[in-house]
């Protein structure tokens, strides 16, 4: 088997193993376990809770080039920290034919494993909660006193050493012209003309693009009021995943930094600017397509894609999810699938399966019995790690006893550099291993009131809802007649042998078609 490795490292955290140590025990599994490893991707200094991670990114890109069926982590946590993402990101590298594969966590594609994985992430996520919580605290006290709290600061200003602000008067310049131009009615590419006709550039040295251009346009900085954490929202439509923070995470001091700008430009400026979000949201309101990726037809084996579309007399407001053949090519006659119905019908599906509280009994007695097993595992890996340190603790006393008694080769203070090194490595292989048994091996309580969270699925928000579908859900096909759901598993039905069941819906007013 062909595998990456992807591995990151973020200064927040002093406990986490570095990027080097991350990518040599990545290497060790692989040798173990007969990978070969084609390329190395990694991310410093980044949040697993963000997608800014170039490199991740380029890993996901790359698997569908082929180039790998597996991608390496040392812990499912350097993939990511939160729950949607993950399954997100999972779920696209499965369709790549892609396996993710985690050293630490020994994970296979049972559907015990599925669900375990699932309620791992969900601790680690909680993990991920909790830290940020503290890393806000420090930051906080920062902001009160309106000094820089790291990073680029806005173009206009520079950091003072006592982390104050204070206006960088060339680039001051170039901050109002960008004011007064939009005020003035002219477009973002008359601007970016401007820019570049007379050689501005961003804070990064780069030329000015739309995005860049947004960020200013939207940063109330340039009036002298200082304000920490408050998330401006990426231009070009990227929709942040994560809840948008609470206003008391926001913090606001009138006149806590020197203002570039007029109050009353900045009004002007944001007035224009909500007037044109409007007229865009008015064109391209977003649904949440909550199956999508799993939905396939049953007559052209094509995918099916969400859709938005108004037609009829009254032109009212349709939302399915169609064929995608049928709509790029026109070869299929399947019809569409209103959208409400087909979810609907999932969730009903998710919550018989898997949301029943007799069903999340059994699910919790057989996920412990197998976290149990894997736990084991762990337990045989650590002896393996200690009986091969003690062999090295022999080596190296018989080496000091040689040297005692005055055999001494120059050879053998490389010898002693070798074992010394691999005695270290071993002692942090066995602590991290025993700190991952104790974490892994969640109680069947813990895990009953995992699953319980998510079963008032009903209730949800769509972005709930779409992780915990994508979760559990394998596939869909939409025939004539009927739509067949996959789940990852049915706890209700037979033996080991039938791990993705079909569960068939019949469809009473669905025309046929035929080709
Ligand atoms: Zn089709």
């Amino acid at each position: 088997m062909i595998a990456a490795i992807y591995a990151r490292y973020s200064s927040d955290n002093q406990r986490e193993e570095s990027i080097d140590a991350q990518v040599r025990a990545i290497n060790e599994y692989a040798q173990r376990n007969g990978y070969s490893i084609v390329k190395i991707y990694s991310d410093e200094a980044r949040s697993a809770t963000t997608d800014n991670r170039p490199q991740f990114l380029q890993m996901m890109k790359d698997s569908a080039l082929g180039l790998f069926n597996a991608v390496i982590v040392h812990k499912l946590d350097r993939f990511s920290r939160d729950r949607y993402d993950s399954a997100f990101y999972k779920r696209q590298l499965k369709k790549n034919g892609v396996k993710l594969i985690s050293v630490l966590e020994n994970l296979d594609d049972s559907p015990e494993s599925i669900i375990l994985e699932s309620v791992l992430e969900g601790m680690a996520e909680y993990y991920s909660a909790n830290l940020a919580r503290e890393v806000m605290k420090g930051m906080k006290e920062t902001a009160l006193q309106c000094r820089h709290n790291g990073g680029t600061p806005p173009l206009g200003y520079d950091v003072l050493p006592d982390k104050s602000y204070s206006i960088n008067e060339s680039e001051a310049r170039i901050v109002r012209t960008i004011f007064e131009m939009y005020a003035s009615g002219h477009s973002y590419s008359e601007i970016i003309d401007t820019m570049n006709r007379e050689g501005y550039k961003s804070k990064s040295g780069r030329s000015f693009g739309k995005n860049s251009l947004h960020d200013i346009l939207r940063n109330e900085k340039y009036t002298g009021t200082y304000i920490f954490n408050r998330t401006v929202s990426k231009a070009g439509g990227k929709r942040n995943n994560h809840s948008s923070k609470s206003d008391i995470d926001i913090i606001r001091v009138e006149n806590g930094m020197p203002a570039i700008i007029s109050k009353e430009l900045w009004n002007e400026v944001s007035k224009k600017m909500n007037g044109n979000k409007r007229a865009r949201a008015a064109n391209s309101a977003k649904e949440n397509y909550l199956l999508s990726g799993l939905v396939f037809c049953g007559v052209c084996g094509g995918s099916f894609a969400g859709n938005r579309k108004f037609s009829g007399r009254n032109k009212n407001l349709y939302v399915t999810y169609e064929c995608t053949t049928r709509k790029r090519k026109r070869t299929c006659c399947m019809k569409s699938i209103e959208k409400n119905f087909i979810e609907n019908l999932v969730i009903d599906q998710l919550l018989t399966d898997i949301f029943a509280p007799d069903a999340i009994e059994r699910i919790a007695d057989r996920i412990a019995e197998y976290a149990k097993t894997r736990t084991s595992e762990i337990s045989k890996n650590i002896r393996e790690y200690e009986n091969e340190l003690a062999g090295i603790q022999t080596q190296i006393s018989n080496t000091v006893n040689a040297i005692a008694n005055g055999m001494f080769h120059p050879s053998m203070k490389q010898k002693m550099d070798e074992l010394e090194a691999r005695k270290s490595a071993l002692v942090i292989r066995i602590e991290e291993a025993k700190r991952q048994a104790e974490i892994n091996s969640p109680s069947r309580d813990f895990i009953r009131s995992y699953l319980e969270q998510d079963s008032d699925i009903k209730n949800k928000s769509p972005e709930d809802q779409k992780r915990i579908i994508q979760t559990y859900v394998v596939k869909i096909i939409v025939y004539n007649d009927r739509i067949d759901t996959y789940t990852i598993v049915d706890f209700d039905g037979g033996g080991e042998g039938s791990r993705t069941p079909v569960r068939n819906h019949i469809l009473k007013n669905f025309y046929g078609c035929s080709l």
